[in-house]
This record gives structure tokens, C-alpha cells and sequence, in this order.
């Protein structure tokens, strides 16, 4: 393992891989990743590149942070210069590089709706390339560095452009917390707030005291499925009431995976050995103290197959997997059904 302070070294590091034939993983702040129990073979490549810089520029932020700057700072930093566009995504872990693998995102905001251009390595060249946001084939919990250039670009830094409109008041928990008392126009500080207390309480903020943030927070995405899949769920879900469907793009309805979950029989802090459910969120699958990675992995499985087995949907996870190599269990956990 390897820690990069400037690209170069990122550089380095991959020509030494190339030279002596080890595969390479880049790791930012190790929180949506599961780990086989044997480890990684080849070099792990930590992102530490640090630094953040702000200008504003008519009446918008340009906010730029290397990728090794761990995230929430960073929204914090928005937070404090008053603007929005980063407030809902407040006490999420990881570091700035790791947000657009996955288009982070919550309580009705993702990081692709703000950044501008990234700055990366491609590995392909070795040269330092500029992507602009709509290059990088976001969409919900995916981009191109998760799909068809899963491991070509190292992400050094990530430029976001911040407005100083409203903050963004779209998720009826965000609205409910605003609302004791609601303040006449909510700042994004008070959006901040709302946000962090909310995640505590669903131990979605890492800390060390509360078992039930040792997970990759949701270990599964929620369902997008086409309208036609969405009326028959209503007809073979009858017994359990309606099951919730919002609107997703092209008439497509994405469904609550946590409703799927509990409704396939997994309750919150369901315990399965030294794996488990949190007690206080269904799709957070946590370590509750010596769980080995096989332990959650197969927990993951049972769930995957009782909401296939009961509404003929397939949860897809959020999660990436490392060292799994050719392993059934992950390879059933990442196939659509
Ligand atoms: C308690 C908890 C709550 C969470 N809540 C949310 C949430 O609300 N919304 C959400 O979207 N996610 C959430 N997550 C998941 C996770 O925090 C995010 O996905 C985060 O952005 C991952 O960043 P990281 O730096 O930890 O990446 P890692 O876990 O280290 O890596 C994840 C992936 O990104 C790649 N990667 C990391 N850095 C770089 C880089 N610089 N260049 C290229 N590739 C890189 C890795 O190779 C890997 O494929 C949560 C996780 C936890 C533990």
C-alpha cells in the first residue's frame, strides 16, 4: 500500500505496478468498499492529494478540492460561505475523489447536479485529463468510472459550481425536522443541521460509539423499474398495502428498497452471527463486532434472495467489492436478478 501526496506519485505507483505485473486499487476513504477476508492481491493506491480552494465569481462559488480531502469538510466549507448546492449531502463519509464513482447522493441532492469538471489521471496514458460533469455519464448511484471506465481515471480533484439560491427542501424528513419551529426561509446552514440530525439518528454518521454506523451506509441501491413491472408488484404485493413508487426518469418508478427488505421479513437490527441489520435502518448492513466479510456477504445473499423469492424484483448493491475475484456469492449480489 501505497499513500500519494501529489499525482506524480500516483504516477510512480502505477508505473511500479506495471513493472512488476500487480493489479492496482485506488483507495480513497475506505467507506463503500466490502473487503474479501483474504485481502487485495496487488497495490493498494491511497489518494491522500490535499487541498481546497474557493472563488466567487457572479454570485456563484467555484469550489475546488483534491480528491483526498475528506468530504464533509468540504461541505462545511459551502455551508459556512452561504451557498448551496452541497448542504443535503452533509455527514457523508468518504473522501471528495470518491464522490462522483457513485454520483453520491441524499435527501434530494447528488453531486452530479453540481460539479462542474473533474481532474484525472488516465491510466490508459498517464497523462492528466479535464472531464467536464456532463462527460461523466451520471445517473442515480452510477457514472462511467463505475461502468465502462471502472478503473481507468485516478480522480485528483473535483471542481463544483455552488449557487447561492435556496437550499434545496425536497425530502419530507428534511421539511419535518425544519419544521419544530420552521424558520421563515431555512438557510443552508439550517439545511446542514436538519440534515446531520437526521442521519445520527439513523446512524448514518460515522461514530465509534454507535454500532450501527459500522456499514457502507445503504448496501443496496433502490429499485428503477418500468411502469409495467410497477403494476404487477401492485398486484403481487396486494397483501402488504400499496408499495410506495416515485417517479424516475423516462416513466420509470423507483421503489424503496428498504420497504421491499422489511416487507421479505428483515426488520431492523435483525441479527444474523456478528452481522447484521442496524437497528435503526433497514438497508444499512452492519459488522456488529467481528464479522468476517463471507458473513456479510452472505447476509446480502439471503436478502437479495428473499426479495427476488417474494416480489420477483432483483436489489442490485451499493457497495464496491474487493478481492471477491470470481466469487458466486458477489457475482449473484451484482447481477440484475
Ligand atoms: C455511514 C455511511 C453512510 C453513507 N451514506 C451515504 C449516502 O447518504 N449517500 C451516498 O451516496 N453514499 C453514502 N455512503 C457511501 C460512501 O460514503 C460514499 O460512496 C463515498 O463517496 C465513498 O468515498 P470514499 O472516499 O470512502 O471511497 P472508497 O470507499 O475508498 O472507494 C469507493 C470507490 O471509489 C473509488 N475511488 C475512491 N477515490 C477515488 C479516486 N480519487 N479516484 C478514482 N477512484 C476512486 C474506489 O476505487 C472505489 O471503487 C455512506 C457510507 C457510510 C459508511
Amino acid at each position: 500500500m501505497v499513500t500519494a501526496h501529489i499525482p506524480q506519485e500516483a504516477v510512480q505507483a502505477l508505473r511500479w505496478a506495471k513493472e512488476h505485473g500487480r493489479d492496482v486499487f485506488v483507495l480513497g476513504g475506505g467507506s463503500n468498499l466490502v473487503v474479501a477476508d483474504r485481502g487485495f492481491d496487488g497495490l493498494v493506491l491511497h489518494v491522500g492529494f490535499r487541498g481546497c480552494h474557493v472563488r466567487s465569481i457572479d454570485g456563484e462559488l467555484h469550489l475546488t478540492a483534491s480528491a483526498g480531502e475528506p468530504w464533509d469538510t468540504v461541505v462545511a466549507r459551502s455551508v459556512e460561505a452561504g451557498f448551496a448546492g452541497l448542504e443535503c449531502l452533509s455527514g457523508i463519509p468518504g473522501t471528495v475523489g470518491g464522490t462522483p464513482i457513485q454520483n453520491v447522493g441524499a435527501y434530494g441532492q447528488d453531486v452530479a447536479n453540481v460539479i462542474d469538471t473533474i481532474v484525472a489521471i488516465d491510466r490508459q496514458t498517464e497523462q492528466i485529463v479535464q472531464l467536464s460533469g456532463t462527460d461523466c455519464g451520471f445517473r442515480y448511484r452510477w457514472s462511467r468510472f463505475k461502468g465502462e471506465d471502472r478503473h481507468r481515471f485516478i480522480v485528483t480533484s473535483v471542481s463544483f459550481r455552488l449557487h447561492s439560491q435556496e437550499p434545496t427542501l425536497s425530502y419530507p424528513d428534511v421539511i419535518a425536522h425544519l419544521a419544530r419551529p420552521l424558520p421563515a426561509a431555512p438557510s443552508v446552514a439550517d439545511v446542514r443541521h436538519a440534515v446531520l440530525a437526521i442521519r445520527r439518528s439513523k446512524g448514518m454518521v460515522i461514530d465509534a460509539q454507535d454500532r450501527d454506523s459500522r456499514s457502507v451506509g445503504s448496501f443496496y441501491m433502490n429499485p428503477v423499474v418500468d411502469a409495467q413491472v410497477y403494476r404487477e408488484l401492485e398486484r403481487t404485493a396486494a397483501t402488504f398495502g400499496k408499495p410506495p413508487g416515485f417517479p424516475a426518469a423516462d416513466g420509470s418508478v423507483k421503489i424503496p428498497a428498504a420497504w421491499l427488505i422489511e416487507r421479505a421479513g428483515f426488520h431492523k437490527g435483525y441479527v444474523r452471527g456478528a452481522a447484521g441489520i442496524s437497528t435503526k435502518h433497514p438497508l444499512a448492513l452492519i459488522n456488529r463486532g467481528g464479522a468476517s466479510a463471507r458473513e456479510i456477504v452472505e447476509l446480502a445473499v439471503m436478502i437479495k434472495r428473499r426479495v427476488a423469492d417474494t416480489f420477483g424484483i432483483g436489489l442490485l448493491p451499493e457497495p464496491v467489492f474487493v478481492g471477491f475475484d470470481d466469487d458466486e456469492s458477489v457475482a449473484y449480489l451484482q447481477k440484475a436478478l
